[in-house]
């Protein structure tokens, strides 16, 4: 089990806590996908539970570390989207999830030690699973913890957050990020960190799943489109059998690298005749776009308008 290198900081002031018998009751890692949140957590969690960790870390071999890693620790809870009665999984945390959860954590310790219980994501949580939690977070039992994760830790009711104790992931610097995904077999390390926004856990899957293409796709298309050539309706299918949401963020940072170009006195790769003021525009649409892709409305429809605004 390995941490990534910008975990360090806080790995070590939450084992310093633990130390010192002054871990809190509730953990909300917060910050965006590709950071490593999740291995952070499981690293944690396992050598919280472990007999014989070694500076926090899990041993691997013990009882309390074969039943982690089964996935059946008495001890353990993993909550995250439940089913429905149908069958089809959810796609939000509900109350009867919560209330089942603070039953469990309210029982002892089978093996004595701590009770851990993980919410992931937790900004899934509707209005009454938060509820819920909340009652659990304002008494809590001894020796438990909660570990909140969460990609969008806005999107949690400020009296959860207040809560608890926050760990923020963010980027580690560019170097930091170039020297971590080198080590990682990343063949053009540059180029990924560049298409994930200084995202390192980003940039590796993304150079490892062919999302460069995309983004000289999108630009492909973005500058056929304002040289008069491409067709939108096309583009718009293409975009939406693929990976929208991917291409939207791509779409987005292609018409930011414009404007840069343009302040620069470079020469604009995508040749396009918006104004400064009307690429800050579709800048802004293009990221409410890939927002909107999680609501009702059709993505064919919300790729289209956002294509056909793009001269
Ligand atoms: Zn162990």
């Amino acid at each position: 089990m390995t941490l990534r290198p910008w975990h360090d900081e806080a790995w070590q002031r939450l084992q310093a806590r633990r130390q010192r018998d002054a871990l809190p009751h509730a953990l909300l890692l917060a910050g965006p996908a590709g950071l490593g949140k999740r291995e952070f957590l499981t690293a944690f969690v396992q050598g919280l539970l472990c007999q014989n960790p070694h500076d926090g870390m899990p041993c691997g071999e013990c009882r309390s570390c074969h039943f982690f890693v089964a996935g059946t620790h008495p001890d353990f809870v993993r909550l995250s989207f439940g089913l429905r009665k149908d069958g089809v999984q959810r796609s939000e945390i509900v109350v009867d999830q919560i209330r089942e959860l603070s039953q469990r954590l309210a029982m002892s310790s089978q093996f004595g030690g701590w009770q851990v219980a993980t919410i992931d994501p937790a900004d899934a949580m509707n209005a009454a699973a938060a509820n819920a939690l909340l009652k659990t977070l304002e008494e809590p039992s001894t020796a438990t913890l909660l570990v909140l994760v969460a990609d969008a830790p806005s999107r949690l009711p400020a009296t959860i957050r207040s809560r608890c104790q926050r760990i923020d992931f963010v980027a580690p610097s560019p170097e930091e990020s170039l020297a971590w995904l080198t080590a990682q077999g990343v063949r053009d390390p540059s180029a990924a960190l560049l298409a994930a926004g200084g995202n390192p856990g980003l940039a590796q899957a993304w150079a490892a799943d062919g999302a460069l293409k995309q983004r000289s796709e999108v630009r492909g298309d973005l500058q056929a489109l304002a040289t008069g050539r491409g067709d939108a309706v096309e583009m718009a299918r293409r975009w939406q059998g693929a990976d929208p949401a991917r291409y939207l963020w791509f779409a987005a940072q292609a018409a930011t690298d414009e404007l840069r170009a343009r302040a620069e006195g470079r020469k604009p790769p995508l040749d396009s005749a918006l104004s400064d003021e009307a690429l800050d525009d579709w800048y802004g649409l293009a990221n409410r776009a890939r927002e909107s892709l999680r609501g009702p409305l059709r993505a064919d429809l919300v790729l289209l308008e956002l294509l056909a605004a793009w001269h």
